[in-house]
């Protein structure tokens, strides 16, 4: 487009006094008696670029969410433009999100006011609309008041910190009220705790690819139970993890001279005779980053504590871990 731009406008015989663009939107200015020839000449710049136009009315046009206004006396204002068909809707106050993801839908709306909004009565206009519409999602006034009191002193903050050195930011699923003390017990040492939705619609939906068959899957955590042998039954299990695929891994339990397999070492020295279905070895887990994996293999090992196992897995467990439970994730 700025390639297209810079032929277009200078070699257009009337160009427009100005072009403001934004992606494939633009807005200009230029003589009425000139506007058919220069959408002409746009036009017949560039055989795959091809304009339509739409002239103001009522003194007004609008571009993006900005209304621009010619006053009587030729002069331009500004302010916040909605198409006919909003529908006032943010995101409600009572959902499931973090605080401060509602105090920013009330700072960014009063920026933008302020913004865009160049007269003072306007501004004053969309601030009620804004208030207004907040209340009817939910807002108390205390958090307009906190949100807007807050906006100017945020401002002055971030243009302060960047100067000063780098902040660490972690980002974690958010669980109300947990997520809220730890992002203040992190923020005295110094690192960012940022949330994301713990479950969002498009995860739960969209799946473009077919699932992997279970033992194809690569860096499993899996969870072999012994089936004992003939009525003989047994409850020895073991839990483990791999980078290869399931599979892979199953056949190295299920070989005889394998040593450094414990599932090995009981089907075929211990216990002559047990064995295991490769079908029914659950996937627990499946995380492809490897140290990520040793710690998600520990917490499995340390809650169901496998009687295979010998230890606590490639990764030491801190004992803080004790009473914290991992439950067999939805994998796809
Ligand atoms: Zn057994």
């Amino acid at each position: 487009m700025e390639h297209f731009e810079s032929i277009a406008l200078t070699t257009a015989p009337n160009p427009p006094s100005w072009w403001y663009r934004y992606v494939d939107d633009t807005h200009t200015k230029l003589e009425r008696k000139f506007a058919d020839e220069f959408t002409h000449h746009i036009n017949n710049s560039d055989q795959h670029i091809k304009f339509t136009t739409e002239e103001e009315h009522d003194n007004a046009l609008a571009f993006l969410d900005v209304e621009t206004i010619r006053r009587p006396d030729g002069q331009i204002k500004t302010k916040v433009f909605r198409k006919s068909t909003h529908t006032d809707q943010y995101l409600h106050f009572t959902s499931n999100h973090p605080l401060v993801h509602k105090m920013g839908v009330v700072r960014t709306l009063h920026h933008r006011a302020d913004l865009i909004c160049s007269d003072p009565n306007d501004r004053l206009e969309e601030k009620t609309h804004i208030n207004n519409t907040l209340h009817h999602s939910g807002y108390p006034s205390w958090a307009i008041k906190q949100a807007t009191r807050t906006r100017k002193k945020a401002h002055t903050n971030s243009v302060q910190r960047n100067g000063n050195q780098k902040k660490v930011h972690v980002t974690a699923p958010y669980i109300k009220n947990l997520t809220e003390i730890l992002q203040h017990t992190f923020r005295t040492y110094g690192v960012q705790l940022h949330a994301r939705p713990f479950n969002t619609i498009r995860q739960l939906l969209v799946c473009p690819k077919d699932p992997t068959p279970s033992k194809d899957v690569c860096g499993p955590i899996y969870h072999i139970r012994c089936e004992g042998c003939g009525d003989n039954e047994c409850k020895m299990d073991y839990i483990g993890e791999t980078e290869r695929s399931l599979q892979a891994r199953v056949k190295e339990h299920r070989r005889p001279s394998c040593v450094t397999s414990e599932v090995s070492k009981h089907i075929h020295n211990d216990s002559p005779g047990h064995n295991f279905m490769v079908e029914n070895v659950k996937i627990l887990d499946r995380e492809p980053d490897w140290f990520k994996r040793g710690i998600k293999e520990a917490m499995y090992i340390r809650t169901h504590k496998p009687t295979l196992n010998r230890d606590g897995g490639r990764y030491q467990l801190p004992r803080i871990r004790d009473n914290i439970k991992i439950t067999h994730a939805q994998w796809c």
